[in-house]
């Protein structure tokens, strides 16, 4: 592979030219297409008493917009947008036509604890080009890290995005600084990854990310053991695929989805939907798949992490062509496939049989497994409980309700699909 210098494609007069303010508008824009940032479940750290700066105590951190207006994070950058890699479905791609600029650790450094300071964000989520080399690369992004914590004594959320092609001690250290960690796997398949990132291997990466995770449980670990030993990441591992810019369907997506859950102990696996970026690849798709498509994701995804779901389960939930359907939730799906599963006494069923009812979340079955210990639930108990009784109702049987022929109505489906703009939780 031709790896060319950072000096061939960004000549240093280009790079002085360039304002801090200017480099920051095209570097933060150029991040905006990384959905893999959440700050939830990392070690408490804060500065009450004077000591060090920042903190992580407080929910969702980084916030920033994407193209379509979601929200995804906050102080979001590249280190670099320039790249020596080709991946199609990258704005930042060697071949991109893209304005380029770059950032020294320092300077990422500052503007972190800059705009902490004056409290436009609170933590940084940090990733990068790759520049001359995957080790050169990661050794920038740690040295960001390592200034921020040992020279500023920065204690907000840090998110590193590592390299799975640079050298294990590198991420080692990487992890040492930062709150969370993530490689993203990219495509759901092996042949999407060959065929749209020619330069990333997917042995690389699950090496990287079983790496990480070996670390990640030892840490923990010798923290049990002893009190003051290093963490490593507590906030976890996470990865992101791309959805539909491949032709995988969502059986395939979820099935490795809960592989690398299974496989990594990862905290969380997300679905961004492919965007068509600016001066596209002709290989790739010229529409954006349909944002629910996303969201059916994400609800599978809490299906298989909170509600015992496999991704068998949630493959049989998926239509003909192993997508799953738009204009229902893929529990609602689920639940229409199996109706002699319906419908399940609220007073006697299992907490598992509970959590597969369309419309009772985990909140409401544990406040029934609770309530029912004391009196036998009605209708109207377990209407106070859910957000819509009309969900519930075809599959449940409560002290003073049996749903007489509703699970078996042809047109059950119609009567309690949501309308379609409507994006419905369970
Ligand atoms: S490695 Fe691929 S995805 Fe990452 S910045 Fe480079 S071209 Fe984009």
């Amino acid at each position: 592979m031709d790896v060319g210098t950072y000096k061939e494609h960004m000549p240093q007069a280009i790079l002085k030219q360039q304002s801090l303010r200017e480099r920051l508008e095209i570097l933060a824009d150029a991040a905006k297409y990384d959905a893999s940032c959440a700050s939830s479940g990392t070690a408490k750290k804060n500065s009450i008493g004077g000591k060090g700066v920042g903190s992580t105590e407080g929910m969702g951190i980084c916030h920033a917009y994407a193209p379509d207006g979601r929200c995804i994070s906050l102080l979001k950058v590249l280190l670099t947008n320039h790249c020596i890699f080709d991946c199609h479905y990258c704005i930042n791609r060697k071949s991109s036509n893209t304005p380029r600029a770059r950032f020294t650790p320092q300077e990422v450094a500052d503007l972190t604890i800059n705009f902490y300071k004056r409290n436009y964000i609170e933590g940084l989520f940090l990733s990068s080009g790759i520049i001359k080399s995957s080790n050169h690369t990661m050794e920038q992004l740690m040295e960001t890290a390592r200034i921020l914590r040992e020279e500023y004594d920065f204690r907000g959320y840090i998110h590193l995005k590592t390299i799975p092609e640079a050298d294990p001690e590198l991420i080692e250290q990487a992890g040492m600084y930062a709150d969370r960690v993530s490689i993203n796997v990219e495509l759901p398949t092996r042949a999407g990854l060959t065929r749209l990132a020619p330069d990333k291997d997917e042995a690389e990466i699950e090496g990287a990310l079983a790496k990480t995770s070996a670390r990640i449980i030892q840490a923990k670990d010798e923290r049990k053991r002893f009190r003051h030993a290093p963490r490593f990441a507590p906030a976890g591992q996470s990865t992101q695929m791309i959805v539909g810019a491949d032709d995988a369907n969502d059986t395939a997506i979820v099935s490795r989805a809960a592989g690398l859950y299974g496989n990594f102990g990862l905290r969380r696996v997300y679905y961004s939907a492919f965007s068509p970026i600016p001066d596209a690849s002709a290989v790739l798709p010229l529409k954006r798949p349909p944002l629910m498509r996303e969201h059916r994701l994400y609800q599978s995804d809490w299906l298989m992490r909170f509600y015992g779901f496999g991704a068998n389960d949630v493959a049989d939930a998926t239509e003909d062509d192993g997508n799953l359907p738009l204009d229902i939730d893929p529990k609602l799906a689920w639940a229409l496939k199996f109706r002699g599963e319906f419908p399940v006494d609220v007073n006697r069923a299992s907490k598992e049989q509970l959590l597969r009812v369309p419309g009772l979340g985990t909140t409401a079955v544990g406040r029934i497994l609770k309530a029912r210990r004391y009196r036998r639930l009605r209708l109207e108990d377990v209407g106070r409980l859910t957000q819509s009784i009309a969900k519930v109702r075809p599959f449940l049987v409560a002290a003073d309700w049996r749903p007489t022929q509703l699970t078996d109505r042809a047109d059950l489906r119609s009567m309690l699909a949501p309308k379609l703009e409507q994006l419905e939780l369970f």
